[in-house]
Order: structure tokens, then sequence, then C-alpha cells
């Protein structure tokens, strides 16, 4: 596709929410908040959008830095860097779908740039930040002139490019409670090549199992095979109360390939992934399992 120049824009650069929030008001249609601009910009390139105002949110010192209460979980500020996240020791230590997801992202110049807000706002069905969260159970904080207000990472989208932030409303954090004894979690991503690629599909799962070994909490999540990130709910339920082994995993795989609505489009075919969807979550869910130890 042919790149042109950024067309013109005027740059603003608040230092508070609330300033953000007043510059979205007062310019509309015509205005788009932005932080690490590695999706945003390449669409003005594109003139796929045309903002008159670019409100960049780097400014504003409360949406930055990781918060980790080994009691409550980890708060996340929209601002976070997909970079800063895979440093984090926390994230990696008990919150690792999301490190494996971040770790498999990008480049470093975009992990550097680049922001799980960013990301999760952009609402593409393959955002690699989506899945796990969502299976770790990650709520998102968002904040408008109106008020505040959070809610799960799975009701955040709506469709390609489309979830239920109000245009005069900004992702603060996004927050991941502290998982239970006994359980972890995994994100696999399939892609053309190993690195910087966006993925065919992504498959999160998160367990936990009681004292004698038996699956008591699953959560599948799988990305890029939908219009969003789909919750399998069905899949999970093949595993809850039972044993996990090759011949569940298998079954789950199989349910979760069930509830995937991919398309066909250049990079595969809606069959192939199909195909993979079952074979990403029987493997995701021996992992998170063997994880568990
Ligand atoms: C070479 C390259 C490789 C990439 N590889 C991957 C990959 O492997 N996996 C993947 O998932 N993505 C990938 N991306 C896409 C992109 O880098 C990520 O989605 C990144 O996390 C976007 O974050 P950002 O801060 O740059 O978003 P921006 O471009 O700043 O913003 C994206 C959108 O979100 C909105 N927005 C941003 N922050 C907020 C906020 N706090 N509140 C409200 N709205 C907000 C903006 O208005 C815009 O619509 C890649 C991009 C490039 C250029």
């Amino acid at each position: 596709m042919f790149i042109k120049r950024l067309p013109k824009f005027t740059y603003h650069l608040p230092a508070s929410i609330s300033e953000a929030l007043n510059l979205l008001t007062e310019h509309g249609e015509k205005g788009r908040v932005f932080a690490g601009g590695t999706d945003l910009l390449v669409s003005m390139k594109k003139r796929e959008v045309v903002p008159e105002h670019l409100i960049n949110l780097k400014g504003i010192a409360e949406l930055k830095g990781i918060r980790y209460d080994p009691k409550a979980g980890i708060r996340i500020g929209a601002l976070v860097t997909l970079e800063e996240i895979r440093q984090s020791e926390a994230v990696k230590d008990k919150f690792c779908a999301l490190w494996d997801a971040v770790d498999k992202m990008a480049s470093p110049q975009v992990r550097s740039l680049g922001t799980v807000g960013g990301n999760l706002c952009g609402a593409v069905p393959s955002a690699d930040t989506a899945p796990p969260l969502i299976a770790l159970g990650a709520l998102v904080k968002m904040v408008g002139v109106g008020g505040e207000r959070s809610l799960p990472v799975e009701d955040f989208f709506k469709g390609p490019k489309e979830s239920v932030l109000r245009r005069n409303e900004i992702l603060t954090e996004v927050f991941i409670p502290i998982p239970s004894q006994k359980s972890s979690g995994v994100y696999l991503k399939l892609m053309r090549r190993e690195a910087m690629d966006l993925a065919l599909v992504g498959v999160a799962v998160c367990l936990r199992n009681d004292s004698e070994g038996i699956c008591r909490e699953a959560r599948i999540a799988l990305g890029a095979v939908g219009r969003a990130p789909i919750r399998a709910v069905e899949a999970e339920k093949v595993l809850i109360n039972g044993k996990v082994g090759e011949a569940l995993a298998e079954e789950a795989g199989k349910a979760a390939s069930v509830v995937c609505r991919p398309i066909s489009d250049i990079r595969s075919s809606l069959e192939y992934r199909c195909s993979m969807v079952e074979v990403l979550t029987k493997r995701a869910v021996m992992e998170a399992y063997r994880r568990i130890g």
C-alpha cells in the first residue's frame, strides 16, 4: 500500500487527564489521543484517519507506571510500554501469559514506543495483549468527563477497531487480580515468521488446579480468529473438574475451534486458522498445566 507523508495536524501535549479530556471535548470528531503512535500514525499516513488535532498522552504522569501488590494484583498504567511490561519481573513471574504475549510482539523499537493502552484501544482482532488479559480476568479503567468506569477486558471489544470506549474517554489503566495458588497461564502465538509479525492465531489459557491436581478454574481466550477476541467458554467447561492430560486437552482444543470465527485473508485461510486454534489450544492447555508444576 502506498504510504504518504503525515497530514497536517495541530499538536497538543496535556499534562493531566482533565486537560486531555477538555481537549477531546473541545475538538470532538476532529481530535484524537495517541500514546506511542505506532498504530495511529501509520493509519494517518494511509489516510485511514485524518484527525486535525493530535493529543499526546505521554505527558500525563498518572497514566504511567506498574504497581504490584502481591496481595491484590497488578496495576499497569495505560502508557506503560510493551517493553516495560516485558522487563517487569512481577509480570514474568505471576502473570506469565501476558509476559509471553509482549515477548512475541513487534520489535524492540516498536515495543519501546507502543503501549498496552494503545494496543487495547486500537481494538484490532489480532491485538496480542487482549487474549492473555481476558484469560487473566483483567479489568480496564476508563475516565471521561462524566466520571470513571471499569469493566472486564472481555467486554471492552465490539468488533474490528471498535470498542466500548467513548469518543471523549481515555483508558487509564489495566488491573489484573493476583492469580490463586496452583495456577498458571500461557499465550501461544502463531505467526508466518518468528518475529515482527501479527498473530494468525493467538491462544491464551489460564488454569487453576486443586491440591489433587484437578482443574478447578479455566479461562481460554482466542485472538485473530473473530471480529474481536473470543472467550472459549465451552472449551473451559471441558477442562473444569477434570484431570488435565493429552485427551482432555485435545477435547478442549476441538471445543475452541468450534467457537472461533476467523476470516480467510491474504495471510491465512479460514480452515487453517480453525485447525490451528485446535492445535494451539491443546498445546497451551498442556503448557499451562506443566507450568503449575
Ligand atoms: C512494525 C510493527 C509491528 C507491530 N507488531 C505488533 C504485534 O506483534 N502485536 C500487536 O498486537 N500489535 C503490533 N503492532 C501494533 C502496535 O504497535 C501495538 O498495537 C501498540 O501496542 C500500539 O500502542 P501505541 O501506544 O503505539 O498506540 P497508538 O498508535 O498511540 O494508539 C492506537 C489507538 O489507540 C488510541 N489510544 C491510545 N492510547 C489510548 C488511551 N490511553 N485511551 C484512549 N485511547 C487511546 C489511539 O487514539 C489510537 O486510536 C505493530 C506495529 C508496528 C508498526
